[in-house]
């Protein structure tokens, strides 16, 4: 059948809203998939920008080191160009040229690789280099921690991961740099255990503000949304017929409301199926409600009609609504659906007339254009029509205000 109503809005879990279920982050501040996607979804492009100016920014004031590198670590000087400028840049640049391009959870892993490449070179070079003053050079990577941890704003695993393999890295170098005296050693090591500590934790408060703020929004969104749905299916279920998922009577009340107000030429077909309460009394209650349903589906078979609307009014009558059709267009579609129901051939045994099959009347009752008619006048206008169609034999279509019409397909 065609469908009467629009579906519910998309892209939030209402299931899970309506069963109370909100969702979370874990320990790691890690979203459940579908609120990561959302999130994506949201700000994936400002990611993206905030990653490329980033780059660019970054990248600037890595180089800046080149400078200090010719009071640090003179005797590598060069070496110490190459690097930053033919493999820091590049990566860099290569990274700012791909995060477009691929998946964000790829995106994010290649980031905090990149970074942890740009925070490695330095360290190789303080391994490197034996200039006296190469331990002050160290301040640099605290700087570069910062810039990963906190204005990169990396999520928390990665920052986690990134940290872990830097502070290896650091301690380990510091460790491997045996013509430090010992003393020193210690205290570059406890620079380096707390600049780290310190900038995961800085990530964890950024990350977890970040997504407690996001949760909020998002649950906030899933409730309006939830709403909004139930609101649909409660408007559906008081609009609808349960029997035969027609609409109601209050639904065509308002959409006759709404076309006799806006557009002149309506068509109302009244249908009733004859003898009906003595099919009920032969066949028993269900099997009427069965034959309900099967004549509702022949009254609903009409496709190639965009404006109709199919209802059932209560009982077992139905209505059919028709715009932008002639009179003769609608008394032929009647004549037709009147004509498709006997063909059906639906038994109908305890018939007080003898005939075999179930059967339908209809009138027919038509707003001229120009004329003002309300739904009511329309209506009771077809059931005038009706009436007559039921004296007249039934099985047949009667149009309203004009008798000399005639009776209509006589088949059963
Ligand atoms: P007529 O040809 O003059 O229309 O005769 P009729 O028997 O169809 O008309 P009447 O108004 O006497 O009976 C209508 C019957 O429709 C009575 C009732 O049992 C039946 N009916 C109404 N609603 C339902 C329903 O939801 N399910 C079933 N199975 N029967 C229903
Ligand atoms: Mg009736
Ligand atoms: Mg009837």
């Amino acid at each position: 059948m065609k469908p009467h109503f629009e579906s519910r809005p998309s892209g939030i879990d209402t299931q899970n809203a309506r069963r109370g279920e909100r969702p979370r982050f874990d320990r790691l501040l890690r979203l459940p998939p579908d609120v990561q996607a959302a999130w994506e979804a949201e700000f994936g492009e400002r990611r993206i920008r905030h990653i490329r100016f980033h780059i660019v920014f970054g990248l600037f004031f890595y180089n800046l080191y080149n400078v200090t590198s010719i009071v640090l670590m003179p005797d590598i000087l060069w070496q110490s160009v190459m690097l930053r400028v033919f493999l820091v840049v590049p990566t860099g640049l290569l990274l700012g040229w791909a995060v477009v391009r691929t998946s964000p959870a790829l995106r994010e892993h290649a980031l905090t690789a990149s970074l942890f490449c740009a925070f490695a070179t330095p360290i190789g070079l303080f391994l490197w280099s034996g200039a006296p003053l190469v331990s002050y050079m160290l301040g640099e990577m605290t700087i570069i921690m910062v810039f990963v941890t906190v204005l990169m704003n990396i999520s928390f695993p990665h920052a986690l991961v990134f940290c872990s393999l830097a502070l290896f890295t650091w301690v380990g170098a510091i460790a491997m740099k045996t013509d430090l005296s010992a003393d020193l050693q210690f205290a570059l090591t406890v620079q380096a255990v707390t600049s780290v500590v310190f900038c995961l934790l800085a990530n964890y408060h950024i990350a977890r503000q970040r997504c407690v703020d996001f949760l909020r929004s998002y649950n906030e969104r899933q409730r309006a949304e939830t709403a909004e749905v139930m609101m649909q299916e409660m408007t559906h279920i008081a609009k609808t017929d349960p029997l035969t998922g027609l609409p109601n009577r209050r639904f065509l009340d308002e959409h006759l409301e709404r076309w006799t107000r806006s557009q002149p030429g309506v068509a109302v077909l009244l249908v009733d199926i004859d003898h009906f309460k003595s099919f009920n009394d032969t066949l028993g209650h269900p099997a009427g409600d069965d034959c309900l349903r099967r004549v509702a589906a022949i009254l609903n078979s009409i496709q190639d009609l965009p404006d109709r609307f199919v209802a059932r009014i209560g009982g077992e009558e139905f209505t059919i609504a028709l715009r932008h059709v002639t009179v003769f267009d609608a008394a032929r579609i009647g004549t037709a659906l009147v004509r498709a129901v006997a063909e059906a051939r639906l038994p109908h045994p305890g018939r007080p007339d003898g005939k075999p099959f179930v059967t339908v009347s209809m009138g027919l009752n038509t707003s001229a254009p120009g004329e003002t008619t309300t739904p009511r006048q329309l209506v009771s206008g077809a059931d005038e029509a009706l009436y007559l169609a039921k004296e007249r034999g039934r099985n047949q279509l009667v149009r309203a205000k004009a008798t000399t019409f005639g009776p209509l397909a006589q088949t059963a």
